[in-house]
């Protein structure tokens, strides 16, 4: 970054020279395993393999960790696994016990109270599956959950039902009918892999999966959902790079929830995906304590502008079972959006969404800047709170018959 030798942006304000701290790229370190050779760091298998999974690890690298952290990671393997790898583990702050690293993936006693309208498929995914592992919800697009592994596991997962088999979900993707699905549905036009996480797969399996579904002639647009890039930048390897690039276009979507975790080593990680024409976007989850702050959403956006990433979701967290610790309010989720539009650039605001429990998909909830409208007039706010008056065209002889027609609003 500029501003190099000052710790203050010129003539910063509180807000501005708190957003300036948090965009500062930091290496994640090495912490416990300094002795670790710099070959096995670097090598993703050797992340994995190396992954906190028990509690007595747990006990043993994070001395302050707490009663309810204890409680419930001796219950995690009943729900969700536990695992970090080791380099996101250096992310947390052991000294703060709110940490929002932490928060993420250390379990918590709360995750076993589950509150009435909480729900295991918060999404009504099941019951979208025309095939087990595909979700057919929107009619243009499928989502394909191909593993259900992930480098670390998230403690708010909207899929932990199947996600890490701590249930017995016992989910065993079989590809070729999920292709033949795919394949056999024109209508279908764009393919979401997701899970668990697709990048956990080598590059030969990948490569497989991908060309077969490139040779389906439908299929247009083709993305990944990945937390690996933020989880385990090492496994974006040149290599892998040079693979994807093969099948454009291709998008890929990571999951970055603050601006602590996207360090130099994830910067560069983006920076090899891009360089090899992918476009990346961002999806978030508004977390309660970890990033329900317009300070530290404003910081994370620009933050992800700078790893050349788009902020494309903020997600209301879902109804999944023992997460209400985890949820912030929607209240505070619009509050957030209002702060971002307009003071902020327009690539860095990202849609916000509440995927309609039961089973409606994603819905955008956003704050009112429509004031009135009718016939004549629409009457508008800007971003400061300014009204302003916009005449209603009329619009003549249609070309086009009218999709709908406006009506106008009932006063109640
Ligand atoms: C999120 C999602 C998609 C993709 O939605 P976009 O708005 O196109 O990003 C597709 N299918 C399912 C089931 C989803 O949950």
């Amino acid at each position: 970054m500029s501003n190099e030798g000052s710790d203050e942006p010129p003539g910063g304000t509180p807000e501005s020279t708190a957003i300036h701290a948090l965009k500062e790229f930091r290496p994640a370190g090495r912490g416990f395993w300094a002795d670790v050779p710099e070959r096995d760091w670097n090598d993703w298998r050797w992340q994995l393999k190396h992954r906190i999974t028990t509690l007595e690890q747990l006990e043993r690298l994070l001395p302050t960790l707490t009663p309810e952290e204890h409680a419930g990671t001796r219950l995690a393997n009943t729900k969700l696994a536990l695992a970090i790898t080791p380099y996101f583990f250096n992310l947390i702050d052991p000294a703060d016990e709110h940490c929002p690293i932490r928060r993420q993936v250390i379990p918590r006693l709360e995750e076993t109270q589950t509150a009435e309208w909480e729900l295991a498929d918060p999404c009504g995914e099941d019951a979208h599956s025309p095939v087990p592992g595909l979700v057919h919800r929107y009619p243009d697009r499928v989502l394909f959950l191909v593993t259900d592994r992930c480098a670390s596991y998230c403690r708010y997962c909207t899929r932990s039902r199947l996600v890490s088999n701590a249930t017995g979900y016992d989910f065993h993707p079989e590809f070729d009918r999920q292709i033949d699905y795919i394949a056999k549905t024109p209508a279908v036009r764009d393919v979401l892999l997701s899970g668990g996480d697709p990048l956990l797969f080598n590059d030969e399996k990948l490569e497989y999966l991908l060309s077969r579904l490139r040779a389906i002639p439908h299929v247009e647009f083709i993305r990944l959902g990945t937390r690996i890039p933020v989880f385990l930048p090492q496994r974006i390897t040149p290599e892998l790079c040079a693979m994807l690039k093969q099948f454009h276009p291709l998008f890929l979507s990571i999951h970055s929830n603050h601006p602590r975790e996207l360090t130099t080593e994830v910067r560069d990680a983006l920076g090899r995906l891009a360089d090899a024409g992918i476009p990346l976007g961002n999806q978030s989850v508004l977390l309660r304590h970890v990033n329900d702050d317009p300070v530290v959403m404003k910081a994370h956006v620009q933050k992800l502008l700078l790893c050349r990433v788009r902020p494309y979701y903020i997600y209301q967290c879902d109804l999944i079972a023992g997460s209400a610790h985890l949820r912030a309010s929607v209240r505070r989720g619009l509050e957030i959006m209002d702060r971002l539009r307009g003071h902020t650039t327009g690539y860095a605001v990202p849609t916000y969404v509440i995927d309609a429990p039961g089973g409606g998909g994603k819905v955008p909830v956003s704050p009112e800047y429509v004031l009135s409208r009718n016939r004549d007039r629409v009457v508008i706010r800007n971003y400061e709170g300014k009204i302003f008056e916009y005449p209603e065209a009329t619009d003549g002889t249609p070309l086009f018959k009218a999709p709908m027609e406006i009506e106008e609003p009932e006063v109640a």
